[in-house]
C-alpha cells in the first residue's frame, strides 16, 4: 500500500501484521493531501509559482508558506484528531507522538535522495494539525523541487503521506543488522545501543554497546560495552531534545540486558525471515513499561551494502573458530593472516624482520614500504581508511587493521597472532596457517581476449589504482580500461631514493628522470594502449624530507596536509627545477620510449593561477595538450568544483579525489581514526556527493571528463551507484575492487537503460 501509506508506513503496517511490536499509531494517508491540495486549489497555484519563480530556494519558500496558511478540510481535522484521541486513549492520556513523512512509490527515489525525511518529535494535540501540513510541505523543500525539475516529474503526481506514532520514552535505542556490518557474514545479529533516544547512535554521536548474537543459537557470543559519553532525551520542561553529558558508572555500564537483546534478536529473525533479505533495523527500549512490551521496533529497512556485493565476494569468508581478541581497528585491506607480530616503532629497528611477519607499528610512511612489502599483515595505531597503511596494503594485497590505538601497546613483540582484517580485530595466537592466494585465470590457461569477454562491457570506464610499478604483472589481466591514477611516489621512495633537489645539486639528475621514466614505462608498456594516467609528486613536506637527501630542502611544516603540496610546490623557486625533472621523465617515456599513452595528472590544484603556471612550465619542457596527450587536474580542493567552468578551459579532465575532497569539504583530517571511528569522516556526506555532482554537470557542460580515484567507489557501492547515475565517465578503484566495480556499474547502467525504456 505504498501509494495510500507511503514506503514507511507501509513498512510499519506489513511489520504489525506478522506481529512486530511498533509503537502504536496510524496514518494519514496520501489521500488525505490530495484532499487537502484540491479543496484549497493548490495544484494550480503551486504550478504558478513553479512556473513564474526561477530560484528555487524561492519557489520553495513560497510554496510552503501557500500549504502552511491553508485550511484543512473541517471532516479530514475532526478525522485525524479523532484518531489521536483514540490511540491516546489506547495508550494512556497525554501523549506526545511523532509525526514523520512518508514517501508514497512516485517520490521515493527522491525522498531518499534529497533527504526528504522531515520528522516532527514530541507533537502534542494542539501542535499536531500544524505539524501535519509541515509534513505536507516538505514535498516541497529546494532539493525536492529541483530534483523534479530535472527529472520532468509532473506535482500533480507527487503525494505524500503521514504516520503518526506514540513517541517511546526511549531508556536506550539502537539499529540492529541481520547480518555482520563489518564483514556481510550472515550468521550474526549485530545491535548497536546506547543510553536515550537512537539518534545519538544513529547520527554516530557516541560509540554505541555492540552486542553480536548468534542466529542458529540465540546465544550472545560477543559482548563490547563502549564509553558512552552523551544521550539524547526529551526534555519536556524545554519542550526539545537534549544532549546531556553520561558521568560515572554509566557511562561504562552495557545499556541494553541480555534478556533484551535476545528478545531483539527474535523480533530481527522474523523480520528478516518475512522479507527474505538482510536488515538494517531501528529499535528502542520504552523506560515506563514492562519487559517484553516495551521491547519497540521503529524502522526496517533492507540492509544494501553487503546485499548488493557479488556472492562470490561474500563467501570468501573465513571461518575463524573461537579465540581471545587482542585489539579492534578499522578494517583497512580485507584478508586474514597469521604470524609473528613485529613491534616496531621507528623503521630503523626493522633489521630483523623477517618476510612472512606481522608488522605492527603507529602508522607507516613511505620509508615503510619495503617491510610491508614482505609483511603478512599490518596493524597500526593510529590512522583511517585512506592513511598511507591503509592504500599500500590494499594495493599489496595485504590484509590490514588500521586506528586501533593501541595495538603496538597491547600487543607483544614476538608474540603469535592472527589479524582479521576482514572484520577489524587482532586475535591472539595463530589461526590460519597458509595464506590463500587466489589463482590468477591466465595460469588456468585462458587468453587474456577469452578472460575480458567473461566479463560485461560497460559504458563507463572502468580504472585501476596504482602506486608500484612492478605489482603490475601480477595485475596485468584484470578487466581495467586503464590506469586512471598512477602514483609515483612509490618509484621515487623506493626506486630513486634521493630528494630531486638533492639529486641535482650533486650533479645527478638524470637519475631521477631515468628512474622515474622507468618506473612509468614499466606499467605504461604493460597495459599498451591502454591510458596511464601519472600523477605528477604529492608528497607532503615531512614525507619529502625522509628522502635522502632531504632534510637540506625541506622546511617544518606544522600541518603539511595543507602544505606545500602538489602545484604550490612546482611553481615555487625552490622546487621547480625538481618540477622539470618530473616532466622530463614523462617527455621521455611518451617520446623517446614511444608510450604515447601516459597521460598526466595535477595533485592538490587549488588555484587557476598555480596550475597555469606550472602548465606553462610543462609547455616550456616540451610537454604540450594535445589529442595524444590528455592533460587531467585532480578535483579534491573544493575550488576546483567552485570554479569547474574555468577550470575546464585548462585541460581535458578532472579526476575526483574523494580522500582530499571529503577531508576539505567536511574539515575533518582523513588521518584522524577519532574521527574516522564516529563516522565524522565520510565520503557519503550529501555535501560531498552534491560537490561531485556539480563537478559531473559544469565539466560536461564544457565537454571534459570527469573520473574519480579516491577510496570511494572502492568501498561504498552506493558512491559508485550514485556517480554512474549522475553520468561519471570513468571509475578508478583499487585492484581488488576492479572486478566487482565492473559488475556492479554494468548492473546500474542496465538498470538506467530499462528505466528508460519504460519511460518512453
Ligand atoms: C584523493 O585525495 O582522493 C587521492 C586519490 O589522492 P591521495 O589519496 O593520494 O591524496
Ligand atoms: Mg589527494
Amino acid at each position: 500500500m505504498i501509494d495510500i501509506a507511503g514506503g514507511k508506513g507501509a513498512n510499519l503496517g506489513e511489520l504489525v501484521s506478522f506481529g512486530i511490536r511498533v509503537p502504536p499509531g496510524f496514518i494519514i494517508t496520501s489521500k488525505a493531501y490530495y484532499y487537502f491540495i484540491s479543496h484549497n486549489n493548490l495544484n494550480t497555484k503551486i504550478k504558478e509559482i513553479l512556473d513564474q519563480e526561477k530560484d528555487v530556494e524561492e519557489a520553495s519558500k513560497r510554496i510552503k508558506e501557500l500549504i502552511l496558511k491553508s485550511k484543512i478540510p473541517e471532516d479530514l481535522e475532526q478525522a485525524i484528531l479523532s484518531a489521536y484521541d483514540e490511540l491516546a486513549k489506547r495508550v494512556g492520556t497525554e501523549i506526545l507522538v511523532a509525526v514523520r513523512s512518508s514517501a508514497t512509490a512516485e517520490d521515493l527515489e527522491n525522498a531518499s535522495f534529497a533527504g526528504q525525511q522531515d520528522t516532527y518529535l514530541n507533537v502534542t494535540r494542539p501542535e499536531l494539525l500544524n505539524n501535519v501540513k509541515m509534513v505536507w510541505a516538505s514535498l516541497f523543500n529546494a532539493r525536492a523541487i529541483e530534483y523534479r525539475r530535472a527529472k520532468g516529474i509532473d506535482v500533480e503526481k507527487v503525494g505524500i503521506a503521514v504516520v503518526v506514532q506514540k513517541m517511546v520514552n526511549s531508556r536506550s535505542a539502537g539499529v540492529m543488522f541481520t547480518l555482520h556490518p563489518a564483514n556481510g557474514d550472515r550468521n550474526f545479529i549485530v545491535i548497536e545501543s546506547s543510553w536515550g533516544l537512537g539518534e545519538a547512535v544513529v547520527g554516530g554521536k557516541v560509540t554505541p554497546d555492540e552486542i553480536v548474537i548468534e542466529k542458529s543459537t540465540l546465544r550472545i557470543v560477543e559482548k563490547r560495552t563502549s564509553h558512552k559519553t552523551l544521550k539524547i532525551y526529551y526534555d519536556r520542561v524545554q519542550k526539545r531534545n537534549v544532549e546531556v553529558e553520561v558521568k560515572g558508572e554509566e557511562a561504562d555500564r552495557i545499556s541494553l540486558t541480555d534478556e533484551e537483546a535476545i528478545e531483539l534478536a527474535k523480533l530481527a529473525l522474523k523480520i528478516e525471515e518475512h522479507y527474505g533479505r538482510p536488515m538494517d533495523i531501528e529499535w528502542a527500549i520504552d523506560a515506563d513499561m514492562k519487559f517484553p512490551d516495551n521491547v519497540f521496533i521503529v524502522q526496517a529497512r533492507a540492509e544494501t551494502f553487503w546485499s548488493s556485493k557479488p556472492k562470490a565476494q561474500q563467501e570468501k569468508e573465513v571461518e575463524v573458530p573461537e579465540r581471545k581478541v587482542l585489539v579492534k581497528g578499522l578494517p583497512a585491506s580485507p584478508g586474514i593472516a597469521s604470524g609473528r607480530a613485529r613491534i616496531l616503532l621507528d623503521v630503523k629497528d626493522a633489521k630483523d624482520f623477517q618476510k612472512g611477519d606481522i608488522l605492527v607499528t603507529k602508522m607507516t610512511d613511505p620509508d615503510w614500504v619495503p617491510i610491508m612489502k614482505i609483511a603478512s599483515a599490518i596493524v597500526t595505531d593510529e590512522g583511517g581508511i585512506t592513511s598511507h597503511a591503509a592504500i599500500v596494503s590494499r594495493e599489496l594485497g595485504i590484509p590490514a587493521v588500521v586506528g586501533t590505538k593501541e595495538g603496538t601497546k597491547v600487543i607483544k613483540d614476538g608474540q603469535d597472532i592472527t589479524v582479521d582484517a576482514t572484520r577489524g580485530v587482532v586475535y591472539e595466537g595463530r589461526i590460519v596457517t597458509e595464506k590463500v592466494e587466489e589463482k590468477p585465470a591466465t595460469a588456468q590457461g585462458l587468453s587474456r581476449d577469452i578472460l575480458l569477454s567473461l566479463y560485461p562491457v560497460t559504458g563507463t570506464k572502468i580504472y585501476m589504482n596504482l602506486g608500484q610499478p612492478d605489482v603490475i604483472e601480477k595485475y596485468v589481466d584484470l578487466p581495467f580500461d586503464g590506469i586512471g591514477l598512477m602514483r609515483i611516489e612509490f618509484i621515487v621512495s623506493e626506486w630513486i631514493r634521493y630528494h630531486p633537489l638533492y639529486l641535482i645539486k650533486i650533479g645527478k639528475p638524470e637519475e631521477f628522470v631515468n628512474k622515474l621514466a622507468e618506473g612509468v614505462a614499466r606499467v605504461a608498456s604493460a597495459i599498451y594502449p591502454r591510458p596511464v594516467v601519472v600523477r605528477f609528486s604529492d608528497f607532503k613536506t615531512n614525507e619529502y624530507k625522509g628522502l635522502i637527501g632531504g632534510e637540506e630542502f625541506e622546511p617544518e611544516e606544522r600541518n603539511p596536509m595543507l602544505g606545500w603540496r602538489g602545484v604550490s610546490r612546482y611553481i615555487s623557486p625552490q622546487y621547480e627545477p625538481a618540477f622539470r625533472l618530473e616532466v622530463r621523465a614523462i617527455k621521455k617515456v611518451r617520446e623517446e620510449m614511444g608510450l604515447n599513452n601516459v597521460w598526466v595528472m595535477f595533485p592538490f590544484v587549488r588555484t587557476l593561477t598555480e596550475l597555469r603556471k606550472a602548465m606553462k612550465i610543462m609547455e616550456d619542457e616540451g610537454l604540450e595538450r594535445g589529442k595524444n596527450f590528455k592533460v587531467w587536474v585532480m578535483a579534491e580542493v573544493p575550488s576546483v568544483i567552485m570554479l569547474a567552468d574555468e577550470f575546464s578551459r585548462l585541460v581535458d579532465g578532472f579526476s575526483i579525489g574523494s580522500n582530499d575532497l571529503a577531508q576539505l569539504t567536511l574539515g575533518v583530517d582523513r588521518d584522524s581514526e577519532i574521527l574516522a571511528r564516529t563516522g565524522y569522516y565520510d565520503e557519503r556526506d550529501p555535501a560531498v556527493l552534491r560537490s561531485m555532482r556539480k563537478l559531473i554537470r559544469v565539466a560536461h557542460k564544457y565537454g571534459r571528463t570527469v573520473s574519480i580515484c579516491g577510496q570511494a567507489p572502492s568501498v561504498y557501492p552506493e558512491v559508485t551507484e550514485f556517480l554512474v547515475k549522475e553520468g561519471i565517465d570513468s571509475v578508478s578503484v583499487n585492484p581488488d575492487a576492479v572486478i566487482s566495480t565492473r559488475r556492479l556499474v554494468a548492473s546500474i547502467e542496465q538498470k538506467l537503460m530499462l528505466q528508460g525504456l519504460r519511460r518512453k
